[in-house]
């Protein structure tokens, strides 16, 4: 019962911190609220010196911050606990009322994220901005990737797709194109570290080369990795491999099917070595 009273004294204010940073989630048993009544509880006890500083609270649930075992031990008259479930009642409440407004919080930062990412692409478009269509896939790309990445995909769409004509004016068409190609860039970003090199690779062949078959080049480069791991490399072995077999190659071969016999004579070598 004690701990009840020194939970009174914590401000609305602290105990709204402290729940927020714990997600509203018991950090002994991690029950949520509103399953079960949260209260802020000391980590070092404030009778043995404990501050009463944010860092000294967390979140606990009611039967955590008691040790299960006391409740049974208390012996309340009915009036008692009527009181206590009067009490508990308007906890639950208050209680619900904090989660909606930490809900909130979150949905206005996300609001927040989304106008900045807006300007950000609005800052590289000039007299152009971004429709209600753009927004609205720039705000699932925020649902789904970080913003650091966000960020990075619009560079990375912007240097390789905005166009200006003779006049120096942003061509319309290249700014749907930088728009429509930074999820693209995205959904690369977070493949598999193999699968990032092969695409990188890949795009290099696409640039450089007359003709390029994505689908053949494809297979050709996957036999190659698939070789590498039958004969025993790991994963970093072969984005180390890649990088300095490829990738140069992919700079240097003069067309498709210079690279295209390379490739598949590596791979050829490589099963060879199984073989010994
Ligand atoms: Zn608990």
């Amino acid at each position: 019962m004690k701990k009840g009273i020194k939970r009174k004294s914590i401000s609305k204010r602290i105990r709204f911190e402290v729940f927020k940073r714990d997600k509203f989630t018991c950090q002994y048993c991690g029950k949520k609220a509103p399953d079960v009544i949260l209260e802020v509880d000391h980590i070092h006890p404030k009778s043995k010196g404990g501050a009463d500083g944010i860092l000294n609270f967390t979140t606990s649930c009611y039967e955590c911050n008691r040790g299960k075992s006391n409740i049974q031990l208390d012996d309340q008259s009915a009036l008692q606990k009527q009181r206590k479930q009067m009490e508990e009642v308007q906890e639950r409440r208050e209680q619900i009322e904090l989660m909606f407004k930490w809900q909130e919080s979150l949905t206005d930062l996300q609001k927040d994220t989304l106008t900045q990412v807006v300007e950000y692409i609005d800052n590289k478009i000039g007299k152009f901005s971004l429709n209600e269509n753009g927004k609205r896939t720039i705000e699932k790309l925020i649902n789904k990737f970080n913003l650091q990445d966000i960020l990075e995909a619009i560079d990375i769409s912007a240097k390789k797709y905005l166009k200006y004509d003779v006049s120096d004016n942003l061509i319309k068409d290249s700014v749907e194109d930088f728009i429509k190609k930074i999820g693209g860039i995205l959904n690369i970003k977070n493949r598999p570290p193999i699968d990032q090199k092969l695409a990188y690779i890949k795009g290099i062949c696409r640039n450089r080369f007359n003709f390029w078959d994505h689908k053949k080049g494809s297979i050709i480069l996957n036999e190659y990795v698939i070789a590498l791991k039958n004969y025993g490399y790991t994963e970093q072995q072969i984005i180390n491999d890649l990088e300095k077999e490829m990738e140069p190659q992919a700079k240097q071969a003069d067309n498709w099917s210079e690279w295209r016999s390379l490739v598949e004579g590596w791979t050829n070598d490589i099963r060879k070595w199984e073989k010994n």
